[in-house]
Formats: structure tokens, C-alpha cells, sequence
């Protein structure tokens, strides 16, 4: 994005990545489904920015959800808005989109440079980088770092910047796990029988170490370490603070989100005769496979000999979470480099003429087109602010 608005402002831009071609995680994002944005209204949407909202709102006002859905209708790919809210290419797929950009930055005249690992500056405050054949240098009158978090190394963006940024006295948050899985170490039984298995309708309740509580409703999937999948993403900023902070998050799950409490006492209390309990639960609750194995992997077994303890398992069911997966297999990270040292255009105050963007920038959200939208947004940013840079140089020249 600063790469395109530079090129447009006349300026001559040269892109640099560490990868044999750019794009490999946006890419990747388009595997299940290229979730560009959102369609819900700018009070809620920026909500989803957190504690960092008050930053994201100004590059959201200049370049907001609207706005990125016409630049893509620009580059010949339709959207559409799912049930959900969700905001898609008409394909889905993130290749036609990629495709039809590189081509414009191309035809425009930006110069792409790959295998080029950005490794620090040298002596003479030039930009070094490592390549294949050896090592190089290149001075620019402005430069737009877009290095990513530090999830998915394999993709590129694997955080080795952070310690070359903070050499230069910069603030980084660490780089940790955003919409991350949890380990909650399953029984070798429960682990072998379901792992793979999504448990869909069910509601995850979280109540934070300052009493707050959080609700998400959706599905999750059982991994062979815990759990992960939409409705723990939504709660997992919560949850790795929660964890941090007294060393485990405890979410309680309603597996009959449909059924309130009451019905389900007088359901199960409903004489069983020669039923076993896996059939009573399936037709007295609705409670069967992977919900029927978390029942016996969570509840106490003296639960099953009051129906009034079953049914408050069955809508109330403690989950121990003691780690959040590792950063690599994260979808996105929180941390990075801290707005305070950056100016209104991304500059970095103690680095004139250098700017940041993406998910390099110290905010998170959770999936839903969020993230995309605030790297569009960011990038376009740090590109107008490299302008106005490049524009009050020349001034005093
Ligand atoms: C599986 C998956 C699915 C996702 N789905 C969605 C989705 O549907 N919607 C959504 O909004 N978000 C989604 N995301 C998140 C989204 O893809 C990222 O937030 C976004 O790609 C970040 O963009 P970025 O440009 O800041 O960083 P990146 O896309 O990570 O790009 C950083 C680039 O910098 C390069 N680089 C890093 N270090 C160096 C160096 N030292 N020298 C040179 N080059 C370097 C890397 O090679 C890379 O090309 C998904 C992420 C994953 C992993």
C-alpha cells in the first residue's frame, strides 16, 4: 500500500522482501477464505482494536473498510458480505486479487527485489541486506519498514527485526500470540478418541482476572494439546492475558446453548431404566460424540448421579487453559513496535524518514477482516506520511 501510493505521488520505489516472492501469509489468509474486512458499523468495528483503538481510528478514518472494498472493486475483483458480516472477494481467494496488484505496482514502475533480507544499517546510516550472492546497501530518502509479526515464520515474517529496531533505542512490545490455540492437556484417552473433532454450538464464558466476564458463541476445534478455532480466537487476547497473569484461564462452556437449566434438571431426572448414560444424555440433552466425551473428560463422575449437577456440567463445564500455543503458530501477533514511538504519519520520531506499518505496529484484533484492514489502512498511511516526508525535505533543500 506505501509502495502504491509513493509510486503515484511520482516518487521512485524500490520493494524489498526476505522471501523469493511477496504476499506468501496474505496468500495463505486466502486459503480458507480471504476475510478482507467487515461489514459492521465504525463504532463496533473499531472496537475490535481494543486498547489501541484511539490509533487505529485515525488511519481507519483516512482508509476504512468502505474504502479498501473499493480499492479492491478497483483492481477488477468484486466483494461480497457474508452472513456473518464478514467481507470477501467474490473467489474467496487472495491469488486474483495479489495478481492484478502486482501487475499495477509493476506497470506503475515499482521495482521488486526479492531474496533481499533487510539485516540493519551500516556506519554510513545505509540499509543493509543480505542476499543470496552477498551482502548490500542501499540509502533511500525515505523507507517504509512492513516486516509483519512474528507468526508463520516459514512465510517471512518471523520477528527477527525486533532486536535490530530496539538496537536503535525504539520501543517493541514483545511479540506474543494473537488469535492463538490453548493447551489444556486432554487424557490420552480423550486426546486419541477427539482430537480433530469440532464441537460446534457451544458457548465459551471467560471472566478476567478484573471480574470482567466475556461471552462467545460459535465452535472450536479439540487439537491433541487443547483447543483452538474461531470462538477461542475471539476470546484469546483475554485468555493469554488471563494466563500471564495468575498462570491459567478457566472458560466455562455451555454445550446446550439451546436448552436452559430448568428443562435440562427435569430432562435428565426422567427415570433412564436400562438406558446407559451416553444414550440418556443423547436423548434427554442432545449431548452425544465429542460434547458427550468432554462431559466425562471435565465433569466429576459423582456429577452423573445427580441429574441437577449434570445438567449445571452440561451448561456450565470448566475448562483449564495453562499456555497459549506458540507464537509460530499463531494467526496473527500482538506486540511490536509501540505508537509512542511513532508520529501521526508511522514515522519513527527518533528515525526521520523511516516509517512502519502492519502487524509490525504494537495493536491486535481478532479475525474477522480486522487485521487486513488495519494493514491496509496502516500502510497506506506510512506511504502519505513518506510523502509528506519526502516533499518537506525537498522544501529545505
Ligand atoms: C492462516 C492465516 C489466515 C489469515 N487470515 C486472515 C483473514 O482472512 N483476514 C485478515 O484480516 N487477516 C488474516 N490473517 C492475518 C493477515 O494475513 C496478517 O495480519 C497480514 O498478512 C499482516 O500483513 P503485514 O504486511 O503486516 O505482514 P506480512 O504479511 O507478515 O508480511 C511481512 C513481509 O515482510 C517480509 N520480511 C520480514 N522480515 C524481513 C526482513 N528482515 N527483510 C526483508 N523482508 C522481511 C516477509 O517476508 C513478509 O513478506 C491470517 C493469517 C494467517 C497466518
Amino acid at each position: 500500500m506505501a509502495a502504491e501510493v509513493l509510486i503515484q505521488s511520482g516518487a521512485s520505489v524500490d520493494l524489498y522482501d526476505a522471501m523469493p516472492s511477496v504476499c506468501r501469509k496474505f496468500l495463505l489468509a486466502g486459503k480458507g477464505g480471504l476475510n478482507i474486512t467487515h461489514s459492521e458499523p465504525p463504532g463496533p468495528f473499531l472496537s475490535r482494536y481494543g486498547s489501541r483503538a484511539s490509533r487505529i481510528a485515525p488511519l481507519l478514518d483516512a482508509f476504512g473498510p468502505d474504502a479498501l472494498r473499493e480499492w479492491v472493486h478497483g483492481l477488477g475483483v468484486e466483494t461480497f458480505v457474508g452472513t456473518s458480516g464478514r467481507v470477501f472477494p467474490k473467489e474467496m481467494k487472495a491469488a486474483p486479487l495479489l495478481r492484478a496488484w502486482l501487475h499495477r505496482l509493476r506497470v506503475a514502475g515499482v521495482r521488486f527485489h526479492m531474496r533481499h533480507r533487510w539485516i540493519g544499517w551500516d556506519d554510513g546510516g545505509a540499509l543493509t541486506f543480505s542476499t543470496p550472492s552477498s551482502e548490500s546497501a542501499m540509502r533511500a530518502d525515505a523507507v517504509v519498514f512492513a516486516l509483519g509479526g512474528g507468526s508463520w515464520s516459514r512465510l517471512g515474517s518471523d520477528g527477527a527485526w525486533v532486536p535490530l529496531i530496539r538496537a536503535r533505542d525504539i520501543a517493541v512490545e514483545e511479540l506474543v500470540p494473537a488469535n492463538c490455540g490453548f493447551d489444556v492437556g486432554w487424557s490420552e484417552h480423550f486426546r486419541e478418541r477427539f482430537a480433530g473433532h469440532p464441537v460446534k454450538a457451544v458457548i465459551n464464558t471467560f471472566t478476567d482476572p478484573s471480574g470482567r466476564m466475556h461471552r462467545q458463541q460459535g465452535e472450536f476445534m479439540v487439537t491433541a494439546t487443547g483447543v483452538e478455532g474461531s470462538s477461542i480466537y475471539a476470546l484469546s487476547a483475554k485468555l493469554r492475558d488471563g494466563i500471564s497473569a495468575t498462570g491459567e484461564a478457566i472458560i466455562h462452556l455451555d454445550l446446550a446453548p439451546g436448552r436452559d437449566l430448568s428443562r435440562l434438571v427435569e430432562e435428565l431426572s426422567r427415570p433412564r431404566g436400562s438406558k446407559s448414560m451416553a444414550n440418556h444424555l443423547r436423548s434427554r440433552a442432545g449431548i452425544d460424540g465429542v460434547k458427550a466425551g468432554l462431559l466425562r473428560e471435565l465433569a466429576a463422575a459423582q456429577d452423573f448421579d445427580d441429574p441437577k449437577r449434570l445438567a449445571s456440567a452440561i451448561k456450565s463445564l470448566p475448562l483449564r487453559l495453562v499456555a497459549a500455543r506458540p507464537l509460530d503458530e499463531a494467526i496473527s501477533s500482538a506486540g511490536g513496535i509501540s505508537f509512542e514511538a511513532l508520529d501521526e504519519h508511522l514515522m519513527l520520531r527518533s528515525l526521520p524518514g523511516v516509517f512502519c506499518a502492519g502487524e509490525m505496529l504494537d495493536w491486535e484484533a481478532p479475525t474477522g477482516g480486522y487485521l487486513l484492514t488495519a494493514c491496509f489502512a496502516s500502510g497506506r498511511a506510512a506511504g502519505l506520511g513518506a510523502r509528506s516526508w519526502l516533499d518537506s525535505q525537498h522544501k529545505r533543500a
